[in-house]
C-alpha cells in the first residue's frame, strides 16, 4: 500500500523548526511536546521524526531503530510528566487517531499522552 505524506503538515513544520513547540523530550528518532489545546491537565504529543502519516504506516515502513525509539520515548514521556502508575503518577491514556473515521486532524503520526485527572470511559456506548 502507498502512503502519501504531506510535508506541509504542522508537525513537519515543527520538526523543521519553522514553528515553535514546548518540548518534553527529544530523542534520535522522536519528539514529544505539549499539545497546544490540552484536553487534560497532562496532554503531550509524541511523534516520530520520520515522515509517517499514521500508526499503520509507521509500523509497516519504519526501521526497527525508529520503532524502538518511538516506543521507548512514549514510555519515557509518561514518567517525565508524572502520569506513569507507580512512578509518581495515577495513570494515563494513549490515543492515536488515524484517518477520517479516527478524526485525525494532523496527518503525521502522533500519540496523545493524556492524564492528570480521571479520564472517564474510553468511548460512549455504541448502540446503533
Ligand atoms: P488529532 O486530531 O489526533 O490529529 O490531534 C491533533 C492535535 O494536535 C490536537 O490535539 C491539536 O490541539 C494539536 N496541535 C495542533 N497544532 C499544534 C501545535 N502547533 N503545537 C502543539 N499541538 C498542536
Amino acid at each position: 500500500m502507498a502512503y502519501a505524506y504531506d510535508d506541509q503538515n504542522i508537525f513537519a513544520k515543527i520538526l523543521r523548526g519553522e514553528i515553535p513547540n514546548n518540548t518534553v523530550l527529544e530523542t534520535d528518532h522522536s519528539l514529544a511536546f505539549h499539545d497546544i489545546q490540552p484536553q487534560a491537565p497532562v496532554h503531550v504529543l509524541v511523534i516520530p521524526k520520520g515522515p509517517y502519516v499514521n500508526y499503520d504506516h509507521f509500523a509497516a515502513q519504519a526501521s526497527e531503530a525508529e520503532i524502538t525509539d518511538y516506543a521507548r520515548a512514549i514510555g519515557e514521556v509518561c514518567k517525565l510528566v508524572e502520569v506513569a502508575p507507580g512512578n509518581d503518577g495515577d495513570g494515563y491514556r494513549l490515543i492515536s487517531n488515524a484517518g477520517e473515521a479516527g478524526v485525525q486532524e494532523v496527518p503525521h503520526l502522533h500519540m496523545h499522552v493524556l492524564g492528570g485527572r480521571v479520564l472517564g470511559r474510553m468511548l460512549k456506548k455504541f448502540d446503533d
